[in-house]
């Protein structure tokens, strides 16, 4: 048997991990209910059709081949007008960088960067692969405290207390993933002076910013003034792509301070050929047609929220801060001596009740015990039949 890299070694990924126990319980016959895994393609939520027209055009007409590295002038176009509408912010074609999805985009980004032992400032709890890739470039993640006490956002203080001599990143997830939080503008303006005081790049990841209940999303960038961002988003969720692998990175970067940055992400960019160029053209439509999807989304998925919310803090020993924005609900449990940990609570769950969810420390060993991660993507009857074996699960032990 070949010895594995100590770099793969360290990869884990709680969100798919939890997915093997369920499909061995399905192979016994049991019905499992998915709650685990961000993809609303999976759920009732469908791909516009014009835009699933324009895939297949884009094929039919014979865009076949590798674009630009960068990506198509015309996405980069479409991107550029998008920011100045929803946001004001104004970038340049030559800023955006087309990957194949944000996850592409993290991976570029951090080893463009990191190097052994530099660290990387990540939310706690955070979406995983920003730890699973920091770790697997040689770098080290550092959680940064977002507290449930004030609707889980980022704890300034705790922020400038991790900061070392070794930190040369720090990310924003916003809206938050796995919390569901959307920050507020003093929040993210205090983040962006503590970084440009450390001179740390800031990675603002913004892939639920249509997705928002009562307040609107406030774009990094926007309020960023001189102090250089770089902005991932993509086309997984707000346009119900997910498996196109679309995504892309712009560097908002008023001072030309990123410069040096740009050129290594430029030249990952070149090795890896290109993204995707019949979907490129498709996120082009995507951008430039009718929106009308994303509020019907957002309006269907409130339902579901607000469903959820309610029914999840009606259980004795569970407690839920709403979500604001993203489609996922993050409870925390009251383990008591029942459990050992969440995982424990997790897989006790599945295997018992047949319903999948994620647990909490997979997003952060210290920030996400003791909770789990739930999507609140199906249909009311789906979630009440979730929410009802939960509630039995809880009572039952
Ligand atoms: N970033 C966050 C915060 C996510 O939650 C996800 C998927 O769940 C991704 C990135 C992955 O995005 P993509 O599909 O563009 O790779």
């Amino acid at each position: 048997m070949i010895d594995l890299t100590e770099r793969v070694k360290s990869i884990e990924y709680a969100i798919r991990d939890v997915v093997v126990h369920a499909k061995k319980l399905e192979k016994t016959g049991k019905k499992i209910i998915y709650l685990n895994i961000g993809d609303p393609c999976k759920y009732d939520f469908d791909t516009p059709q014009h835009i699933k027209e324009a895939y297949c055009e884009a094929i039919k007409k014979g865009y076949n081949w590798y674009s630009d590295s960068k990506g198509l002038l015309e996405l980069r176009e479409a991107i550029v007008e998008k920011e100045k509408r929803l946001n004001n912010v104004n970038i340049d074609p030559e800023d955006v960088v087309i990957t194949s999805g944000i996850s592409e985009a993290i991976s570029m980004l951090i080893a463009t960067v990191i190097d052994k032992e530099d660290e990387v400032l990540v939310p706690g709890p955070t979406y995983p692969p920003y730890i699973a890739y920091t770790k697997f470039f040689g770098g080290k993640p550092v959680s940064y405290k977002c507290d449930e006490e004030n609707g889980w956002q980022p704890d300034i203080e705790d922020i400038r207390n991790k900061i070392s001599n070794k930190t040369k990143m720090l990310v924003i997830i916003n809206p938050n993933n796995p919390t569901g939080a959307l920050y507020n503008e003093k929040t993210i303006k205090e983040i962006l002076n503590v970084a440009a005081e450390h001179k740390l790049i800031v990675v603002s990841d913004e892939i639920y910013d249509q997705i928002v209940y009562e307040k609107r999303h406030i774009n990094t960038a926007k309020v960023a003034g001189d102090i250089p961002v770089v902005v991932f988003n993509g086309f997984s969720k707000v346009y119900l792509a997910t498996g196109w692998r679309l995504g892309y990175m712009y560097f908002y970067d008023p001072e030309g301070k990123l410069e040096h940055l740009r050129e290594g992400v430029e030249k990952q960019a070149r090795i890896r050929l290109s993204a995707n160029t019949p979907a490129q053209v498709a996120a082009t439509t995507a951008l430039k047609g009718p929106q009308d999807h994303i509020r019907e989304m957002v309006e269907k998925l409130r339902k579901r929220r607000d469903y959820t919310w309610k029914r999840l803090n009606e259980i004795d020993g569970i407690s839920c801060t709403k979500p604001e924005a993203a489609f996922y609900a993050f409870p925390k449990i009251n383990l008591g001596n029942k459990w050992k940990d969440d995982k424990e609570f997790v897989l006790g769950l599945l295997k018992s009740k047949g319903v999948l969810v994620v647990f909490g420390s997979g997003f952060d060993p210290v920030y996400g015990k003791d909770h789990f991660r739930m999507v609140f993507l199906p249909p009311l009857e789906i979630l009440e039949e979730a929410i009802n074996k939960l509630e039995e699960y809880v009572s039952s032990k």
